[in-house]
């Protein structure tokens, strides 16, 4: 242990016994850093068989490694995982997450992200955050997919070498998608993203997105569309929650 890490450790020590742990969720004093068992119990992990492409869990095992949708009118992205159902549970710690700063969460949420998505993390060149549009990054002060890549490269075990956030930008302010079909989204999402200037690291490259929840994956979608134009190998997505 250097110095650094045993003064953290014991000042992380005097501030529990003077502050408890608290469940992110309920609040709840918990005995250790994370979530309370009766919201652990909420929380529905993604096991398999689910989807390979976009990482929607099955609710039988019919035999098959994709779901209709992604047969019929797949992604750009080629695989995709993702560590949690989103439910009333799963939505409360991700909504802390974006407006809210709680360090906390992140760390566990990026756990669960490295237990389920350990292949995809091991396996990419790069790994890029979802990017925010500036203006938005600068309201909210910082990007949650970012914070959330960190954690899940720090609890994977993965060389932070891989972290690649500037790799792409949001070059459009994207409004609300809440109320829009999927070919709306679609359409919306067009061109919001471009390439680094300094990119030819992404040519033949294996990359990995990560960003909180998967709903239609139409930016996840147009990211991806927009490293192949750049000449990626194979794009790949890792979120906390999957939508559906
Ligand atoms: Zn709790
Ligand atoms: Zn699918």
């Amino acid at each position: 242990m250097t110095d650094m890490t045993s003064w953290q450790h014991i000042i992380r020590t005097i501030g529990n016994v003077m502050i408890p742990p608290q469940c992110p969720s309920c609040h709840q004093v918990v005995s250790s850093d994370g979530i309370c068992g009766e919201c652990w119990s909420r929380l529905k992990a993604i096991t398999t068989p689910a989807c390979v492409q976009c990482g929607r869990g099955f609710d039988f095992d019919a035999g098959v490694s994709r779901c209709g949708q992604c047969l019929t009118q797949p992604p750009d992205f080629d695989r995709g995982i993702a560590a949690i159902r989103y439910n009333a549970m799963s939505k409360r710690l991700i909504l802390g997450l974006k407006y809210a700063w709680r360090h906390d969460m992140i760390h566990i949420l990026g756990r669960m992200m490295a237990n389920q998505g350990a292949s995809l993390l091991h396996q990419a060149d790069w790994i890029v955050p979802l990017p925010l549009h500036w203006t938005r990054h600068f309201t909210r002060g910082y990007n949650q997919s970012a914070e959330l890549a960190r954690a899940a490269i720090k609890a994977a075990g993965v060389s932070p070498k891989t972290y690649r956030p500037d790799l792409i930008r949001r070059s459009k302010r994207t409004e609300n998608q809440g109320h829009k079909t999927r070919q709306q989204r679609r359409q919306n999402m067009r061109g919001a993203f471009r390439l680094h200037a300094d990119n030819a690291c992404v040519k033949g490259a294996s990359i990995l997105i990560i960003d909180d929840v998967l709903t239609t994956g139409a930016s996840l979608s147009s990211a991806a569309r927009c490293l192949k134009a750049g000449g990626a190998k194979e794009v790949a997505v890792l979120v906390v929650a999957r939508v559906g």
